[in-house]
């Protein structure tokens, strides 16, 4: 199948853990329309994985967000929150790359170095990287293991290069594997990352046993048939961790837009903390999506009327625009100043 005659298959992926603001309107809008153009499927995938921090009233109020911009999806919402088996199952998979780590949280505040990477242009406000893991736990012998059960402890991915002393249990084809992932951004074009200096072994599951993201992202998005990922700049760094996942569970990966992230007048990166710009607050504020939409439009350079979502699909599908204009996003590199208020 040739590029053109591919039907894109997004998903919109809210965390249910605090309103949704302006921000991840412009991410959703655009995941939207890029599937949408070309006649694509769009999912919603409630990313509700951490119990303490998802909440049922946010649930709700992301499904009225949605509804109040006119953006739409196929199929039926999927819950990550009853996935947990199947994160279980592919755990297993992958098993002889996973390992527990004991370290706790003072350990590894100690031993950290900075992070070393920095994302293209300066302005990226939150890079999600973490700090370096120095593997102080990967090579610990099965006595060593046995004698800190009890203690909490996360699970680890051990990333390459791996050693001799692992070649017994990592399959050959990994051996000489290398830590570097490119890819192609959409937006940002060429990217590549070192595994290592994106924070190293990271964890797939926490010492509380919550799934970490980065392992029920990539799972997802492999068994949900995701072909494009639209998400913020902010999570970058996290692509090669996902590309190593699918590479290690032999599986194609999506493509990938890492949109500019929306700052507020003073150049902070939007939050949730910004209630002013919540949707919940500006549905209230405006009834109509009207002046959102018409706001958004306009760094995709879209002069017009629409009132929603939908209707700015229809406009730009009036004009023959069979996909997002990427290009014209590249200008803003990772971040756009915003006054909508
Ligand atoms: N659920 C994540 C968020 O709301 C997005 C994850 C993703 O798009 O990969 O930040």
């Amino acid at each position: 199948m040739t590029q053109k005659e591919r039907i894109v298959i997004g998903r919109l992926a809210p965390s249910p853990t605090g309103y949704l603001h302006l921000g991840n309107a412009w991410s959703f809008l655009l995941a939207w329309l890029s599937a949408r153009l070309g006649n694509g499927k769009i999912f919603l995938r409630m990313e509700d994985i951490d119990p303490a921090r998802s909440k049922p009233e946010f649930i709700d109020g992301i499904l009225e967000d949605f509804a109040w911009l006119g953006l739409d999806y196929d199929g039926e919402i999927v819950f990550q929150s009853r996935r947990i088996q199947i994160y279980e199952e592919y755990l297993q998979k992958i098993s002889p790359f996973v390992y527990p780590c004991f370290c706790t949280r003072k350990e590894l505040r100690e031993v950290a170095g900075a992070p070393q990477v920095t994302a293209p242009g300066d302005r990226l406000i939150m890079p999600d990287m973490g700090a370096v893991y120095h593997r102080t736990c990967r090579f610990f012998s099965p006595e060593e293991r046995k004698q800190k059960t009890g203690k909490n402890a996360c699970l680890r991915l051990a990333c390459p290069p791996f050693e001799k002393q692992e070649y017994e249990i990592i399959p050959e084809q990994f051996h000489t594997a290398a830590p570097i992932f490119s890819f192609n951004d959409l937006i940002l074009g060429k990217q590549e990352f070192d595994l290592n200096a994106c924070g190293g072994d990271f964890a797939v599951q926490r010492s509380d046993k919550v799934w970490a993201y980065q392992f029920a992202v990539s799972i997802d998005d492999m068994l949900m048939g995701i072909n494009q990922v639209v998400r913020g700049a902010d999570i970058l760094t996290s692509t090669p961790r996902q590309l190593y996942l699918f590479q290690l569970f032999g599986h194609t990966a999506p493509e990938y837009a890492h949109i500019p992230l929306l700052l507020d007048p003073k150049g902070e990166r939007l939050a949730k903390r910004h209630a002013s710009l919540s949707l919940k607050t500006l549905r209230q504020k405006y009834k109509s999506p009207a002046p959102l939409i018409q706001y958004l439009s306009r760094f995709l350079a879209v002069d017009g009327n629409a009132g929603s979502a939908r209707e700015l699909l229809a406009c730009l599908k009036e004009k023959k625009i069979q996909s997002l204009p990427w290009d014209m996003l590249k200008q803003y590199e990772n971040a756009i100043q915003t006054n909508f208020t």
